[in-house]
Order: structure tokens, then C-alpha cells, then sequence
């Protein structure tokens, strides 16, 4: 991090600007917003000071600043766009001990100033430590697209109840875990939909119940979570949401560092991963683990790449949650077929190749795969195969055997919808040697069948550095994801 994030207090205080034009009368606004005395230095201020003029905390000053009007005051501001003034702004800044911010001068700024996101007294202040303004901008007006302007009102409501709470409610954990279950439950839903006192009754009711009884023992949850294939973008909100809810994450092999980095900070982390033929952990230990990290009160994660019900074992795993009473939840993900599908421009359906679709796994013990050929066969068909590196030369002949076109188009995508995504195409009697010869090594999705020939043509991941593909991303319209 090259900047130090805060929030300043700066009611009552001075700040200077130097410069009466646009840039001036923004930092103006923002700086009286937050209640400071404001003093403009320019001979004449533009017209965007209108709405400022009426009040009482700014003050014009009919001339440029010089070294003594730094004195005594806070931060400072530079902005007439004339680089000796700029310069001359800067050294009084410096001889006064003052934080200064020249605009688009990097060298003369002690601060910068973030693209901000007012629901106040909520504050979303965003920076790209200069680098990139304008990123700073989309995701600004993506977050403001996605916070109801009751978000501010609701912080403001929690804000009066807070002292109240902290009497009732003195560990520091538990404290927290009140105010996430009031905010994302009855209270905070009762609140953003208007009622404010209903959100007032509830929120007292719950205290209440705190402080009457022993709520000590609670019970913990379980969220079983898809993690989707690897991209980050690709988790779904709610995925997010309990990422940043959970006190601990049991997460395996699939799930990449960059989707571990988004849980919350101090969450534990516990690694229960599988490497192909080497369980570190046993299915039944890791849903006991569950079980147990339940039973002590934890809001437990269990983390799975793709989608949770699909060669997942996750209907296992919450099986013996339900049997003792545990209450949990399952989102799902995109799962691999889906991701590497999109991320190779092989449709699984089209109305020319392919009415159906269906998900095998190839895993299986000494080469004996266990699958329904005859399905398998069909024609019109996508078959999307799962943990079947492996086990690829067998499945590639035994398919044909059972009357599969040796010429039927194949594909293997590795390390799907991530950075160092691979695509291998060719047919089944090819594919094996390609894929040696590639020297992939998972995971992979082997998807076969003609819808593979699209691949040429609908290909964009691999293109996405070029200039026309960014082009398109910057115009992505500000709702459309964050
Ligand atoms: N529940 C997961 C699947 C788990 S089985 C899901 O819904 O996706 C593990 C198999 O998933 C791997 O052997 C591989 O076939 C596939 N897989 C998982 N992530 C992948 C990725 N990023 N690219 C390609 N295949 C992947």
C-alpha cells in the first residue's frame, strides 16, 4: 500500500485553496462538506462557487495565497493550474508544516484525494494510489449503484443504538456478531424497507433476549459455498457476503489464494485439500471437522471450487450437518464445465451441434471408469468430463470403441476462466498426444463434441489484452457487475 488511508476531523479548521476554477470549487464543496473553514485564494472565483457562496465557513480572498496564509492551517490545497504558484504553494506548505495536494502534480503532494462515495455518515472513499484515476471512477459509480441511498440512514440508526449495545453486550466478538445478524436480518431488513421504528422494536427486543437469558451457547452455521473455477470475478455476492461473515473457511486444492484473499481478515483458515490419490483429509473427518467447528459456535465457510453439488461432495458433507440439527446453507457456483465453456468460446449447446448436454466424471480406480457409454454416444451431444486427465487415453479409446467418431472434435481446457487458462483442441484420436505434448496438468474439463469447431471463432479470453477487447471493458455500463 503506497497510501496511508484516514479520515480526517477537519470541522472548525482552516483549509486553503489556492485557485478559483473548477478543480478549486470541487476540493471547496468537499472540504465544507465535511465542515471546515474553507479560504479560496483567487482574484475571482468561477461560476461553480455559486452554490458555495451563501456559506458562512467560506471565505474569498481576492488574491493568490502567500507564505503566511499557511500558517495555523490544516491541509492545503493547490489548484490554479500555473505551475509557480504550484510551486510557490508548496514550499509555504512545507515551511508551515502544512499537508499539501497540488493537482496532477505528484511531486507536490503529501495526500491524494479519493473518488468518494457519500451515504454519510457513511463514507466509501476509493483510491488507485494515483495510478489510475479513472479505474477509481468506474468502481466508484459501480458502488454507488449498488448501495441504496437508505444505506447512510441505516449506519446512522445503528450509530444511536450503539452505546447501548456496548453496555449490554461487552465482548468485542460477540458485539460484532449482534450487529451483523440485527444489520443483515429483521432489523436491518425492516429498517431499509421503511420502517424505521418496526427496526427500532426488533432491535430492542433482541437486546433484550441478550440481556435476560445466557445466548452465550449459540449455535454456529454452516455456509457451503461454490467458489466457482478460479476467476474471482466469477463469485457470485452472496458468496462474498458470507466470505466476509465466516470465522473460519475450510477450503481445498481448487480454490486460489486470490479468492482466499477476499475472506475476512482474521478469519481462520483451515486446509483440508486434496491432491488427486492423496487425501489429506477423509471426507467423513472433514465433515466431522464441520460438525465440530458448528457445535463450538463458529460460522463456518466450507469453500468449494465449481459448484458445491456438482462432484463436489457436498450433499455429503451437509448430510450429516442436518442429521445433527446444524443449520446451513448452500450457494451455489459456476461450475467448471459452465466456466471453461465461456472462457473458451465453446458453447455446451447450439442449435446446430448439440441439444443436450451432459456433466461425467472420469475419475476411477485402475482405469476402470464405470460410465454409461451407450449415453455417452449420442449424437447432438456435449459430453463435459470432469477429473478425466488421467485418465484420458482410456476414456479416448474406450469411447470409440463404443461407436464414437474418431474425428468427433475435442477439447481439454486447463486451468479454466484463470490467468494461465490453456485450450487444447483436436479429436479424439488426437487428443491424448496433444495433450502430452502440451504438458498440461490440470485441473481440466474435457468437453466433446462439434460444438468445439466454434472455438476458432468465438474464442475472446486468450484475446482480451487487445486494444479493442479493453476498449470494451471500459464501456461496460457501471451496474452491469462489480
Ligand atoms: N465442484 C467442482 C468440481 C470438482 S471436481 C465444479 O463444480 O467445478 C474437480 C474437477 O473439476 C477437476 O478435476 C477438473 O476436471 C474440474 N475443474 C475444476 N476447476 C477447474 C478449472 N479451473 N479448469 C478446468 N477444470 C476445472
Amino acid at each position: 500500500m503506497d497510501y496511508l488511508p484516514i479520515f480526517l476531523d477537519i470541522r472548525g479548521k482552516r483549509v486553503v485553496i489556492d485557485g478559483g476554477g473548477t478543480v478549486a470549487a470541487r476540493r471547496a464543496e468537499r472540504a465544507l462538506a465535511a465542515g471546515a473553514r474553507v479560504e479560496v485564494y483567487d482574484d475571482r472565483l468561477s461560476d461553480e462557487f455559486h452554490p458555495l457562496e451563501k456559506d458562512k465557513n467560506l471565505t474569498h480572498v481576492r488574491r493568490p495565497v502567500t507564505e503566511g496564509d499557511l500558517a495555523g492551517a490544516t491541509i492545503a490545497y493547490g489548484a490554479s493550474e500555473d505551475p509557480e504558484r504550484d510551486a510557490r504553494l508548496h514550499a509555504a506548505a512545507k515551511t508551515h508544516g502544512v499537508l499539501s495536494n497540488v493537482a496532477d502534480v505528484a511531486e507536490y503532494c503529501d495526500f491524494i484525494t479519493p473518488s468518494v462515495v457519500d451515504r454519510a455518515p457513511l463514507v466509501v472513499a476509493i483510491s488507485s494510489g494515483g495510478a489510475a484515476p479513472v479505474i477509481a471512477r468506474i468502481l466508484r459509480a459501480r458502488i454507488e449503484s449498488l448501495l441504496p441511498p437508505a444505506y447512510g440512514r441505516l449506519a446512522e440508526f445503528v450509530g444511536r443504538f450503539r452505546d447501548q449495545v456496548s453496555e449490554t453486550i461487552r465482548k468485542t466478538v460477540d458485539r460484532r456478531r449482534f450487529w451483523e445478524t440485527a444489520i443483515e436480518g429483521p432489523v436491518g431488513d425492516l429498517f431499509l424497507a421503511g420502517s424505521a421504528k418496526a427496526a427500532e422494536r426488533q432491535l430492542k427486543a433482541e437486546l433484550e433476549a441478550i440481556a435476560s437469558g445466557d445466548p452465550g451457547e449459540r449455535l454456529g452455521e454452516v455456509y457451503l459455498v461454490g467458489a466457482g473455477p478460479g476467476d474471482p470475478d466469477l463469485l457470485t455476492f452472496r458468496a462474498l457476503r458470507l466470505m466476509q461473515r465466516a470465522d473460519v473457511v475450510v477450503y481445498d486444492r481448487l480454490v486460489g489464494d486470490d479468492i482466499l484473499a477476499l475472506m475476512r481478515r482474521d478469519a481462520e483458515r483451515i486446509y483440508v485439500g486434496k491432491l488427486p490419490r492423496q487425501h489429506t483429509m477423509e471426507q467423513e473427518d472433514i465433515s466431522q471437522l464441520l460438525v465440530d467447528l458448528a457445535l463450538k459456535g463458529k460460522r463456518v465457510l466450507r469453500l468449494k471450487g465449481g459448484d458445491p453439488f456438482i462432484f463436489g461432495r457436498g450433499g455429503e458433507e451437509i448430510e450429516k450437518l442436518a442429521a445433527h440439527d446444524i443449520p446451513f446453507q448452500v450457494v451455489p457456483g459456476v461450475t467448471a464445465a459452465a466456466g471453461c465453456a465461456s472462457y473458451s468460446g465453446i458453447p455446451l449447446t447450439h442449435r446446430d451441434h448439440a441439444q443436450s448436454c451432459v456433466f461425467v466424471t472420469a475419475h476411477g480406480k485402475d482405469g476402470v471408469l464405470g460410465l454409461d457409454w451407450d449415453m455417452l454416444v449420442r449424437p447432438q451431444q456435449t459430453v463435459a468430463v470432469y477429473m478425466g486427465l488421467s485418465n484420458l487415453g482410456h476414456l479416448a479409446r474406450e469411447i470409440v470403441e463404443k461407436g464414437l467418431s474418431p474425428e468427433t472434435p475435442v477439447a481439454i481446457v486447463d486451468n479454466g476462466t484463470r490467468e494461465n487458462q490453456k485450450v487444447i483442441v483436436g479429436t479424439i484420436s488426437s487428443i491424448e498426444e496433444k495433450a502430452r505434448e502440451a504438458g498440461i496438468r490440470g485441473p481440466a474439463v474435457i468437453i466433446i463434441g462439434s460444438v468445439v469447431q466454434l472455438h476458432d471463432k468465438l474464442e475472446w479470453f486468450s484475446k482480451r489484452e487487445e486494444s479493442h477487447y479493453s476498449h470494451f471493458r471500459m464501456s461496460l455500463r457501471p451496474q452491469d457487475s462489480l
